[in-house]
């Protein structure tokens, strides 16, 4: 029985825009998955050492891969794309983070489920809310009352035919 989980993208290097849409298509190309619904791309400041901007999005998979081969699955997207880890939370040309995976709760070094952050970040709320408006955290909050919580601050969600900037 496939499982419905959310994945947040961002990039902030190279060209974020290109790179997002090569990351969608390599989503869709998953083994045991399909790739269901992708929200708009928002732009949003960065968190940690200075940077540019980043451009985010949400994709929506239902997926029969087990939890760490999907996270194998998007780590090679990552490496796909030339992604190296220079500092924490530094620029990166490519981030794939597993939001939710199902109702689970998964607690492995490797893999923390629902993502640490999910919580607190506008750039993955809002895109998420476009696309999975009922989802729900395993403790059952909602992502609804979440969003409650969480302004735009930093965040702005780009048209989808405006050009780059
Ligand atoms: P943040 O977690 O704050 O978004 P980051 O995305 O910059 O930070 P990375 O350097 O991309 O962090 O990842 C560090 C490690 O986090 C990865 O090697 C991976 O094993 C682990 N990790 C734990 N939980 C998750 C998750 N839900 N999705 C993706 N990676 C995860
Ligand atoms: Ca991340
Ligand atoms: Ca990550």
């Amino acid at each position: 029985m496939p499982v419905t989980c959310a994945i947040g993208l961002g990039s902030n290097l190279g060209d974020p825009r290109a790179q997002l849409a090569r990351a969608f298509e390599g989503l869709s190309a998953l083994p045991g998955t399909r790739l269901v619904a992708r929200s708009s791309l928002y732009q949003s400041v960065a968190v940690g050492p200075t940077q540019p901007d980043y451009l985010n999005a949400c994709a929506l998979l239902h997926t029969s891969l087990e939890p760490l081969a999907l996270l194998d699955q998007l780590q090679a997207i990552e490496q796909a794309h030339k992604r190296e880890r220079l500092t924490h939370w530094g620029p990166r040309t490519l981030d794939l983070d597993l939001l939710l995976y199902g109702n689970q709760r998964i607690d492995l070094p490797r893999l923390t489920v629902p993502h640490a952050y999910l919580c607190e970040r506008n750039f993955v709320l809002y895109p998420l809310h476009e696309i999975y408006p009922q989802a729900c955290l395993p403790d059952g909050r909602t992502l609804a009352s979440l969003l409650e919580q969480c302004t735009m601050k930093g965040l702005s969600r780009l048209e989808t035919d405006a050009p780059d900037s």
